[in-house]
């Protein structure tokens, strides 16, 4: 249970004076619906103001706070702006401009004749100064006026920075004293203030220590929940898995498995063979072959008797995972199963039975595969594939669910930069796939302009009439609640190319019915359909070597670990791959930047360092929505900096006080609350 001191902080923002329905939306936009978010949504930057008499004393381009009395309005004819010519002093004449709405509030606030306090930047339009939507316009001069540094924070649409500030002091009125889970020394030496303290600081100013101290907490947050998962691992006993081959030399893999691949099956086996339950991520670049890997694994376990899950982010996937592994295992004899929350009556109950009396080995299917109905005679092993789409902590305590521990096998195609592994991770053993299967040849990576529309669709019906196959990606619409645009983008280019290319083309999106989608899907595996068009849907894991030819509608949208991941769905067998970037007209800096980077190299690794890079701490690998290992508050620059730190601190306060109970440990149970890294403190309670 949450600590009650927390309460206040976990409350909606509902509850804060002003939040009502209209607001609540934008709110939620920015990802703010609690106490706790809003006093964690610190400052972009800060404006400073100064104060001036008049505009002579003002540079073109500063921020000033001016007293003004409007002289006249000028509505315009047509849709130019609404102008409010207003004089300073001595005399100096300036345009206040409105766009849109802020018009009509603008005729109330400045009635002509009267003296206002204006506050906002100084521009200049053609010969004449002016002040684009100000930022305050005041009655009176009063206390904000005297705050010559201000905070600026992200907005959404329907918020303003005076209204969202005001929220934010409100919130952080009910912040309370927290008692301190920093090393006291620690703190010290850095002068870091008191967590409340450096909250109200970092809204206040630019207050380094303040926001240092505030990233700190939240790694050492992470540090410790990764930890106390570790330690409850260690704790656990597993079962020692011998396999003798039998199964695996039965195997009739079309292709020798790499070097790379020999090594991890070999590393897996020496942790299977422990008691202790192996926590090992196999990393390994999108076509690398992971998935012999885990079959190997899951045939060791098979060996050895006991069975094997299979878990996969999505329904498509798990599907095809199911398919490929009964191919490949086909000679083995081994039995599998698929079980997905679709699975329904009679298959499913066989499939249950099947778990719970041993006569399956290995079940693939996605987290239906855990839910507490599901039994399983003897699981041994727990392959968690490209669980990057997942909590990983979570997972890992999911799969630690039984009494005696499974050993545990996480896979990812995300390229973890080298900085972050540890912050993600902890301390998992890893395992590298950093050798691709020979033969793989470079994908030619193209940038296009959308204008050249129908020369791609001809580029595609030239492909399709030599036998190849092509994804069609439709463009990602940003906002969360807008994945409706996204479907909305994949539907019309299905229909235009369908006027083209009739059955030859199928379409999956995340808002299909399972069965329809299954049936594209499947249509695409069997070579049926030549043209897949798809939503982001096809991201992870889906393998079709015939499949040469992704082109990626609007890819400036696309982050670079998504198109690395997108484009990672060609270039799988012999034949050449074409990935076609096609781009909108108008192009931010780092989206230029990153389709270069993408004609550039097909390294995993290295676009990983730069998307982070290009990003920034905050959004990690473009999962910040899996809510485990999105750090919010700590810059890339302040992880690489505080995480070895807030790493060494969270162990020796694990090992000093394992059970979090000292006041230092019940400290840090608040801190794992207050960033929602609970799960650990679950831990300890199980344990
Ligand atoms: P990923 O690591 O992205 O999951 P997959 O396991 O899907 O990769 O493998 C990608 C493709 O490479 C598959 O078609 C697979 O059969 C093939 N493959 C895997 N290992 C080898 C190998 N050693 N030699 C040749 N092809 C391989
Ligand atoms: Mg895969």
């Amino acid at each position: 249970m949450r600590p009650d001191i927390l309460n206040p902080l976990f409350a909606e923002t509902d509850t804060l004076d002003g939040v009502g329905p209209k607001l609540r939306k934008p709110l939620k936009k920015l990802g703010l619906t609690r106490i706790r978010d809003m006093i964690y949504h610190l400052p972009e930057r800060f404006v400073m103001r100064r104060r001036v008499d008049s505009l002579d004393e003002a540079g073109i381009g500063e921020q000033i706070i001016v007293a003004l009395t409007p002289t006249q309005h000028k509505a315009s004819s047509g849709r130019g702006p609404y102008r409010v010519l207003a004089q300073d002093q001595i005399g100096n004449v300036v345009s206040l401009t409105f766009f849109g709405r802020a018009s009509y509030s603008a005729r109330k606030q400045l009635p002509a004749g009267e003296k206002r306090w204006i506050v906002g930047r100084l521009d200049q339009y053609g010969d004449m100064l002016q002040i684009v939507h100000p930022d305050h316009i005041l009655d009176e001069p009063d206390a904000s006026l005297d705050r010559v540094c201000e905070p600026v924070y992200a907005l959404s649409e329907g918020l303003t920075q005076p209204r969202i500030a005001g929220l934010i002091e409100q919130a952080l009125t009910r912040t309370p004293d927290l008692p301190e889970w920093i090393e006291p020394s620690k703190a010290a030496k850095d002068d870091w203030p008191a967590w409340r303290e450096a909250l109200h600081l970092a809204h206040r100013g630019e207050h380094e220590a303040a926001r240092e101290r505030l990233a700190y907490d939240e790694l050492l947050a992470n540090s410790i929940a990764l930890l106390l998962v570790r330690a409850d691992n260690r704790r656990r006993k597993g079962r020692a898995l011998a396999g003798d081959g039998s199964l695996r030399e039965k195997l009739a893999l079309p292709f020798a498995l790499t070097g790379a691949q020999a090594r991890s099956i070999r590393e897996i086996e020496g942790d299977l063979q422990q008691e202790a339950p192996m926590l090992r991520l196999l990393q390994g670049d999108v076509g690398a072959g992971k998935t012999v890997v885990a079959l190997s694994a899951m045939l060791i376990a098979a060996e050895a008797g006991a069975q094997s899950a299979m878990l996969a982010p999505t329904e498509i996937l798990a599907r095809q995972h199911f398919e490929t592994l009964r191919r490949m295992a086909a000679p083995t004899g081994v039995r599998m199963a698929l079980l997905t929350g679709r699975d329904k009556g009679r298959a499913r109950e066989a499939t249950l039975m099947g778990l719970m009396d041993g006569s399956i080995d290995i079940v693939v299917g996605t987290h239906a595969i855990f839910q507490d109905t599901v039994a399983y005679r003897d699981l041994a092993l727990v392959v968690i594939d490209e669980q990057h789409r997942f909590g990983v902590a979570q997972r890992l305590m999911l799969a630690s669910k039984g009494r005696r521990a499974p050993h545990t096998l996480a896979m990812t195609a995300t390229p973890i930069p080298r900085t972050l592994t540890l912050a993600q991770y902890g301390e998992l053993d890893v395992s590298k796939l950093d050798e691709l299967p020979p033969g793989r040849q470079a994908i030619d990576t193209r940038v296009a302009g959308l204008d050249r529309m129908s020369e791609i669709v001809d580029g595609v019906a030239r492909h399709v009439e030599k036998g190849g196959q092509a994804y069609w990606v439709c463009p990602m619409v940003r906002d969360n609640d807008a994945v409706g645009d996204d479907i909305a983008a994949a539907e019309a280019r299905y229909a235009a190319l369908r006027e083209r290319f009739g059955d030859d083309v199928a379409l999956v999106h995340g808002q299909l019915a399972p069965e329809v989608k299954d049936a594209a899907m499947e249509r695409f595996v069997a070579n049926e359909a030549k043209i897949l068009v798809a939503t982001t849907v096809i991201e992870v894991g889906v393998d079709v070597p015939n499949a040469t030819l992704m082109i990626i509608e609007q890819a400036e949208r696309f982050g670079l670990a998504q198109l690395h991941q997108l484009r990672g769905r060609v270039g799988r067998g012999a034949a050449k791959s074409v990935c076609m970037l096609l781009r909108g007209e108008t192009l931010s800096e780092t989206a230029r930047e990153r389709l270069a980077l993408m004609r550039e190299t097909q390294d995993g690794f290295r676009l990983a360092e730069e998307d982070l890079r290009l990003r920034g701490g905050g959004e990690l690998l473009g999962t910040r929505q899996s809510g485990d290992n999105a750090f919010r508050i700590a810059s890339l620059d302040q992880i690489t900096r505080l995480l070895p730190k807030a790493h060494d601190d969270a162990r020796l306060l694990i090992e000093r006080d394992g059970g979090l109970t000292g006041e230092r440990g019940e400290a840090a149970r608040i801190l794992l609350y207050l960033f929602e890294r609970d799960y650990g403190v679950q831990l300890l309670r199980g344990g």
